[in-house]
């Protein structure tokens, strides 16, 4: 009998796994590639929202842990997959540099705002009120690192690229049968796919799709992430990620003509250079309506988990919830009521 089956491997299923190993427990992960939203994120760690300049959700306490915890990953698998990005937000007008000065002066802020302004020298962009600057911020190769890690757990035998049909698993007092395999426990992290498992389909998971285009732009040379309305992010050989559109009606993931309109207009209000669009990616990101995480175990079944909700920040807070949700587990530490899907109990 094995410890744990993982069903899902994107930045949730990750991030569990990585407790796991952390706590030498057998594992064996099922990803059938589905869900796209961990692969085609722009991979950007950034602890403020830069729309309203607040902070996010437990910013310093989910960067304390995600950084080393992505560099030690890292670090194991011998490539380089992180990278520190500064993050310049375009302001709109003088109005929005008085804001950020405002927040810059609260202490929550202050440890990731810089109050210096920065002044724009690069002709290929309009940016007529300078910049604010974040502190800490980088870049993720996710879609790189997810692919490294499937390769050494396929080596290792520990992932089978299937589905796992909820239908064929047997449920039993103190372990779970999933076609003659026999596992101590069975956590989801299926992201939007979860929409599909009868045990966790009554969470309301909201689900917003988000896209990207690709440009090829030679004459931006840009080093740091802009975010205007949008963002533009540097992916090396004048390649750059340029989004992200948000949509809580289309469930599909195919991309459309319409998001890479919408994206093209927001960015030629300040790009002010050619550029060509070489490819365009998309992917539902699991939201929640109160936005926050979806971790817990299943209301009848003491062995059938899940850890999903991460919604659009799921680098930062993926390696918090999967230790708590580890925690809760086998230590059976309470978890706290806001990421506790007991909170939708009643919808059942
Ligand atoms: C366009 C876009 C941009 C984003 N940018 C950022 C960003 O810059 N920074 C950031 O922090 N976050 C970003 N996000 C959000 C982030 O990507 C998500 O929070 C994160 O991907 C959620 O991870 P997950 O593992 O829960 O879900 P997913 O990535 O969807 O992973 C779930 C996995 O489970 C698999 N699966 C599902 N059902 C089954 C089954 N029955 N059997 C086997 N496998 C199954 C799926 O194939 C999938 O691989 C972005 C998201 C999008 C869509």
């Amino acid at each position: 009998m094995i410890d744990y089956i993982v069903v899902g491997f994107g930045l949730s299923g990750l991030a569990f796994v990585e407790e796991l190993k952390k706590n030498n427990k057998s594992f064996l992960v099922y990803e059938n590639y589905s869900q796209k939203s961990s692969r085609v994120a722009g991979g950007l760690y950034n602890p403020v929202i830069l729309k309203r300049f607040t902070a996010a959700w437990l910013a310093s306490k989910q960067m304390e842990l995600a950084i080393p915890f992505y560099k030690n990953i890292q670090d194991k698998l011998g490539k380089p997959l992180v990278y520190e990005l500064p993050v310049l937000r375009r302001f709109n007008s003088v109005e929005e540099q008085n804001l950020w000065f405002e927040a810059c002066d609260k202490p929550i802020l202050r440890t990731f705002l810089s109050s210096e302004l920065i002044r724009n020298e690069n002709k290929a962009l309009d940016i007529p009120f300078h910049y604010g600057s974040v502190k800490g911020t980088g870049k993720i190769d996710i879609k790189k690192m997810l692919s490294l890690y499937v390769l050494d757990l396929e080596k290792k035998e520990l992932l089978l690229n299937e589905s796992l049909e909820h239908n064929k698993l047997v449920i039993e007092n103190d372990f779970i049968t999933y076609k003659g395999l026999k596992a101590k426990n069975i956590v989801f992290a299926e992201g939007y796919g979860v929409i599909n498992n009868p045990f966790f389909n009554y969470l309301p998971l909201q689900g917003n799709k988000g896209e990207y285009i690709i440009i090829k732009c030679k004459g931006l040379q840009l080093k740091e992430a802009v975010k205007s309305s949008i963002f533009i992010i540097p992916l090396g050989d004048d390649l750059y990620k340029v989004g992200a559109t948000y949509n809580n009606q289309d469930k599909t993931q195919d991309i459309t003509v319409s998001s890479r309109e919408q994206l093209q207009m927001k960015l030629e209000r300040f790009l002010k250079v050619d550029y060509e669009v070489v490819d365009q990616v998309a992917g539902i990101r699991p939201t929640i309506r109160d936005r926050r995480p979806l971790i817990g175990t299943h209301p009848e079944y003491e062995n059938v988990h899940i850890i999903n909700g991460l919604g659009s920040r799921g680098i930062l807070i993926g390696p918090y919830v999967a230790n708590k949700l580890f925690d809760f587990i086998e230590n059976k530490r309470p978890l706290e009521k806001e990421i506790d899907i007991k909170r939708f109990e009643n919808l059942r």
